[in-house]
């Protein structure tokens, strides 16, 4: 089956292939938005933590939001603990299916074709236009475009044959929907035995239910099950949720890109969200940076489609403009990443010392939900130098 070509083309309906979609709709694009799901996904593996400024940034649909955190928790290896409470809350919590079909929906009522169980396998390039062949229940499809936008998160199917670069390296983040007693706020867990480089966490996720998780670089499902089996998690799970396997079956996981994919531009080609590498790499954050590209990329785009030029070195732009932004935050979070990854469990008691003490004001004052790079600047130079010299 063939169909006439599409000036747009975006492949992936998660956050930032809807932003992207919407924003070019909006400009007047003709686009075309595609996802292999035959409807919204049931269960994203994603907590849905976005901070406060986003939803200032950006019309994200509140109706998505299940709880809101006002503070945060922070505990040591000997259980030490750390409270982080600004003026204003931190930031909501999202379900995930609800909110990428308000996003969809969004770019939908902008304009953008949706179309549902599309699974791209293939690219190729013809003179002036991209090619994508999609599995479909029907058969395979192939779909012409003008432009092709590749926001597949995680999944790197497309990077190959678009020439674009490929993730390097990615954390492995598990987590579980699961009925707990009162939270309050964000609680995240330091340490080799609970999460060696990273953290874990418990978030408020409504109706009775936290959302617990575990990043590492490795190991993660047992690291999970290890953290919900002992305190202070186990006696505040409801008795139901105390067994293995009543977890085992509400567990998720998946490893996340760490770090910009490189180039994130090519010949008529642009990757947006996870797939460009665009997540925060002190949490793994990855929905708001996402959606930032995203606006990026159309902006770009659409100023590329009104010339004509759509090579690969008219597009290198975008990289520039979204690592102006992002860059530097991603860079300073993988410093963070390997500084962190050899303390020993005494080292980062340490660290939560410093931080209770005159060291901990400073940090405050200069921490951000989403922008961290000025706390992680103390953190290296400061607490972490201090910790291990
Ligand atoms: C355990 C865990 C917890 C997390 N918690 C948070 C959090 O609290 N806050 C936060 O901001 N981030 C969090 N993240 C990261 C966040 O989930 C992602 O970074 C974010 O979803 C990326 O958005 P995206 O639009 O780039 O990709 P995705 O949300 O992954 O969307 C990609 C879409 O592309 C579709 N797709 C993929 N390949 C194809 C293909 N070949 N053809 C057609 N469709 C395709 C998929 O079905 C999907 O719908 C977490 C991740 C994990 C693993």
């Amino acid at each position: 089956m063939t169909t006439p070509d599409r000036e747009v083309l975006v492949v992936g309906a998660g956050p930032a292939g809807c932003w992207a979609a919407r924003r070019l709709a909006e400009k007047g694009r003709d686009v075309a938005l595609a996802d292999e799901n035959p409807g919204p996904r049931r269960s994203v593996v994603c907590t849905g933590i976005i901070g406060s400024e986003a939803f200032g940034a950006l019309p994200l649909p509140e109706s998505a939001v299940t709880d809101v955190v006002r503070r945060a928790w922070f505990y040591s290896p000997s259980g030490t603990a750390v409270r982080h409470e600004p003026s204003r809350p931190l930031a909501r919590v999202v379900d995930r299916t609800r909110f990428d079909a308000a996003l969809a929906g969004g770019a939908r009522e902008a304009g953008a074709e949706l179309l549902r169980s599309h699974a791209a396998r293939s690219v190729r390039r013809e003179k002036g236009r991209v090619v994508v062949g999609f599995r479909t229940p029907d058969g395979e499809r192939e779909i012409g475009a003008r432009v092709l936008v590749v926001a597949t998160g995680h999944q790197r199917w497309l990077h190959e044959d678009t020439r674009l670069g490929v993730p390097g390296y990615y954390v492995h983040g598990v987590h579980a929907d699961l009925p707990f007693g009162s939270l309050d706020g964000a609680e995240l867990y330091f340490g080799n035995r609970v999460a060696p480089g990273f953290f874990a966490w418990a978030v408020p996720f409504g109706n009775g239910l936290a959302r617990l998780g575990v990043l590492a670089p490795q190991g993660s499902r047992r690291l999970f099950r290890r953290f919900v089996a002992g305190e202070p998690i186990r006696s505040r799970l409801a008795p139901e949720a105390r067994t293995e396997a009543f977890v085992r079956r509400r567990l998720h996981s998946r490893g996340i890109v760490q770090g910009p994919v490189s180039p994130s531009y090519a010949d008529r080609v642009l990757a947006v969200g996870e797939a460009a590498g665009q997540v925060k790499t002190t949490t793994a954050g990855g929905i708001y940076y996402g959606m930032l590209g995203a606006g990026i990329a159309a902006d770009v785009l659409d100023h590329a489609l009104a010339t004509g030029r759509l090579d690969a070195r008219s597009l290198a732009g975008y990289e520039e403009a979204w690592k102006a932004r992002l860059g530097p935050e991603i860079d300073l979070g993988l410093r963070l990443q390997r500084a962190v990854r050899g303390l020993d469990d005494r080292q980062i008691d340490r660290v939560f010392e410093s931080l209770q003490s005159g060291m901990g004001a400073v940090v405050r004052r200069v921490v951000h939900f989403d922008w961290q790079r000025s706390a992680v600047r103390v953190l290296l130079g400061g607490v972490l130098a201090s910790v291990v010299s």
